[in-house]
């Protein structure tokens, strides 16, 4: 078996990944919130998740993941400052904060099966389970339950304390392994820098933060809580749904660099704090996409490309996944247009070769020269999820194939696509059926010639062909009419 090895920032070092478990892996990767369209930077993040649970499934890992959407609490400061996102729309577009994340939930869940990411099972979608489900695509507004519990916990451990304005984690009381800092190694006000904290009189130190908000009458969104109607701090959200379903202790945690300084580190503070558990074995994280002149893509910015800008500048949303492959998850991905148009010539190369396949190179075993380069691909991914070389050795595959005109490599393209996700099976299966249309059309033609002809003999000969083909035909007045064989796909 080959290690499979990852970069945890917890260590900056990549390290040979051990599930505590067995095969199993509890991955918790921090979700969109859902107040404006996912712009591509966030897309990267999850063709990101998507790629790393594929990546581990190649290695016969079961996971079992959790993606949470965050649908209250995340304010437009991602420490305590400002208005709650999903609310500041739903002022603006006169809608309730409910609607706003129900139409930008089905958004992202569109633009992710656009890009063949694989979620988890929505929530909303599991009716009955008596066992909490291994993977789950869960809401915060559904587990306000669970933070309170969590919240509970932590002031009765002596580090959060209740003030007229919330509940607070006090960050200065919390020692825990090393302190805050432990996974940005920056101090209190390094983490901060850029962030307008929120200096609420009633705070013991700046660099506290929220875990349940009291006393904003103008916020819609509000629960009964032991402290009074609230409603939850972001951060405390991930703590609560990540142990909820998976644990106290969690193999994996995922998001983009952004989160480390502030999300993470409060992540780790109160879920340890809680627990008195180690949170996470590896944390890991994913750069940004930056756009023209290396700026960051954010929705802050204003103006920011989204999956459908591809759409209607007629790119298959595919290149798009194909270009993330292209470059390492931990390297900063430049976008532009030129870039994704190479993408789709890459990916129109694979789906063109896959679509030639003859059924000879289908139905038998693979060459033995493609073996190596199964091994190659299968280093690439277990070498901190090196992507750029495992397309590189996909392609070369499919070049080889090509060269030596010998095309019985589809046993292992179709193996690297179960990490890649270019949906190749899917194109084999599309070009069979229009073969497959074109050929019964072509046999109804001569059918209907034989027929005015009076040549019953050739009519029942090219029945019997169509009927192999797995179609009934029936004669009526307004001429043949076919349908499905009983039994047949
Ligand atoms: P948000 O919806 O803002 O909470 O972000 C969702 C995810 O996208 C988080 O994991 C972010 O770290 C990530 N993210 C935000 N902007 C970018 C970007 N430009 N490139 C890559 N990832 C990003
Ligand atoms: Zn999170």
């Amino acid at each position: 078996m080959k290690p499979f090895s990852i970069y945890n920032t917890l260590t900056r070092k990549v390290e040979e990944f051990v599930p505590r478990h067995g095969r199993i892996v509890t991955y918790y990767s921090c979700g969109p919130t859902v107040y404006l369209p996912q712009h591509l930077g966030n897309l990267r993040a999850y063709v990101f998740v998507d790629t790393l649970k594929r990546a581990l499934r190649f290695n016969g890992y079961d996971v079992r993941h959790v993606m949470n959407i965050t649908d209250v609490g995340h304010l437009t400061s991602d420490a305590d400052a400002g208005e709650d996102k999903i609310e500041k729309t739903a002022r603006a577009e006169g809608k309730s904060p409910l609607a706003v994340a129900k139409y930008y939930t089905d958004q992202f869940k569109r633009d992710c099966a656009r890009l063949r990411i694989e979620l988890p099972p929505d929530e909303e979608s599991i009716t009955g389970a008596v066992r909490p489900p291994a993977s789950i695509l869960c809401r915060a507004t559904n587990h306000i339950a669970d933070m309170i519990g969590l919240i509970e916990r932590i002031v009765r451990n002596g580090l959060g304390y209740v003030t007229a304005s919330g509940v607070y984690f006090d960050v200065e009381k919390w020692r825990g392994p090393s302190g805050m800092g432990r996974l940005s190694r920056q101090s209190l006000t390094e983490q901060h820098a850029g962030q307008r904290l929120e200096h609420s009189a009633d705070k013991r130190s700046p660099h506290d933060f929220a875990l349940w908000v009291l006393n904003q009458p103008h916020h819609l969104m509000q629960w009964d809580s032991p402290w009074g109607r609230g409603y939850p701090g972001w951060h405390i959200e991930c703590s609560a749904m990540a142990m909820r379903y998976l644990g106290e202790t969690i193999d994996i945690h995922s998001g983009g660099l952004d989160h480390i300084p502030v999300h993470h580190e409060n992540e780790i503070a109160q879920s340890e704090g809680a627990t008195g558990q180690p949170f996470v074995r590896y944390f890991v994280h994913n750069a940004f996409l930056v756009g023209m002149e290396g700026a960051k893509i954010s929705k802050s910015a204003g103006r920011f490309p989204v999956l459908d800008d591809l759409v209607a500048a007629a790119i298959d949303p595919l290149a798009f996944r194909l270009l993330c492959f292209g470059a390492k998850y931990r390297s900063e991905l430049a976008f532009n247009l030129d870039a994704v148009r190479a993408a789709a010539k890459n990916l129109g190369y694979l789906q063109e070769f896959t679509r030639s396949l003859p059924e000879s190179a289908i139905g038998a075993d693979d060459a033995a020269w493609a073996a190596e380069y199964r091994e190659r691909f299968h280093d690439a991914l277990n070498n901190d999820l090196n992507t750029p070389v495992a397309l590189a050795v996909m392609l070369e595959l499919v070049a080889e194939a090509n060269r030596r005109q010998d095309p019985r490599v589809w046993h292992t393209l179709n193996d690297f696509d179960q990490v890649v996700n270019l949906g190749l099976a899917h194109e084999l299966r599309a070009s069979r059926e229009e073969a497959t249309d074109a050929r019964l059309q072509g046999l109804l033609e001569q059918r209907e010639a034989a027929r005015q002809a009076r040549d019953y003999q050739r009519s029942d000969d090219l029945r019997r062909e169509i009927e192999a083909l797995g179609w009934e035909i029936k004669d009526t007045k307004e001429g043949p009419r076919i349908t499905r064989r009983r039994g047949t796909p």
